[in-house]
């Protein structure tokens, strides 16, 4: 039996890096996969690649940090697949490195509006279903920047924190209803999302490179992959509200 057989599951950010390697994952663990990401070349392409290898996936494009076209994407996506099972919140975006005194309001609402509202837009927009069907799970891309400094710019650092706090107030208020939500805290993986500009902060940019040269291991996509699916799939039934770091040991040092 697979892992994820007949479940459905919303990935977002779907189209690069981890959220594709999820993507592929849990498609070949049986589940429908709707692969979501505001990029419609990669979503096509993550599609295709997957349903090419007899597996079950359609795309939808759609900005998360955009509360009208989230709603849409989940209202659509239930009177089409009839429910979702599993949501992983993983698109985000990086922060160009900027230490809070150079964090202009646009940059902290552009990050924020990605890593941290698009995630509570999703959850908001999915659990009535869930709660409905008497439960569900959701996996949340978050970082080791969540629970550290140093590990990015502040409004990246700042927005991670949030969205380690969202999946334990989740966790907290609706575990007695069949709902789990986790997190999952990456530390630096070979993807494709760079420092979010061509400019990014020397000082910071330093600071983390020298944090992560001492430690000097990068993970892969699909090693955060495998532990979304465990979290996403009933293997986990009894962990909610988790914070787990995959940092091939980096935090630990
Ligand atoms: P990636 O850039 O390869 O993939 C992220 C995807 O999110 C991209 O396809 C992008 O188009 C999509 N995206 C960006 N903005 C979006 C929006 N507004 N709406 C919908 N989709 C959007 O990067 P990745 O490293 O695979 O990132 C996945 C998650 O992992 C992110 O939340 C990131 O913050 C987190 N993370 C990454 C690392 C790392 O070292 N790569 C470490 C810790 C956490």
């Amino acid at each position: 039996m697979s892992r994820l057989q007949d479940k459905i599951a919303l990935i977002t950010g779907a189209g690069s890096g981890m959220g594709k390697a999820m993507a592929e994952r849990f498609a070949a663990e049986g589940a429908h996969v709707i692969v979501s990401d505001v990029i419609e070349e990669r979503v096509t392409s993550t599609v295709e690649g997957i349903n090419a290898k007899g597996h079950s996936a359609r795309g939808v494009v759609v900005d998360v940090s955009n509360e009208e076209q989230v709603a849409h994407m989940v209202q659509e996506v239930l009177s089409q697949e009839g429910r979702i099972d599993v949501l992983c919140n993983n698109a985000g975006i990086m922060d160009g490195m900027q230490p809070l005194g150079d964090t202009s309001d646009e940059l902290l609402h552009r990050v924020l509006g990605v890593n941290l509202f698009g995630p509570i837009y999703l959850t908001r927009a999915v659990l009535p279903s869930m709660l409905e069907r008497g439960g569900g799970s959701i996996v949340n891309t978050a970082s080791v920047a969540g629970l550290f400094g140093g590990r990015a710019g502040a409004a990246y650092t700042i927005s991670k924190h949030g969205l380690v706090g969202l999946t334990r107030s989740v966790a907290a208020e609706y575990w007695d209803q069949g709902i789990r939500c986790n997190a999952i805290c990456p530390g630096a993986v070979a993807t494709a999302i760079g420092m979010g500009s061509a400019t990014p902060n020397l000082k910071v940019t330093e600071m983390v490179q020298k944090l992560s040269a001492a430690h000097g291991k990068i993970g892969q996509p699909e090693e955060i992959a495998n532990l979304a699916l465990f979290l996403a799939s009933d293997e986990a039934s009894f962990i909610n509200g988790a914070i787990i770091v995959a940092d091939g040991g980096w935090t630990v040092l």
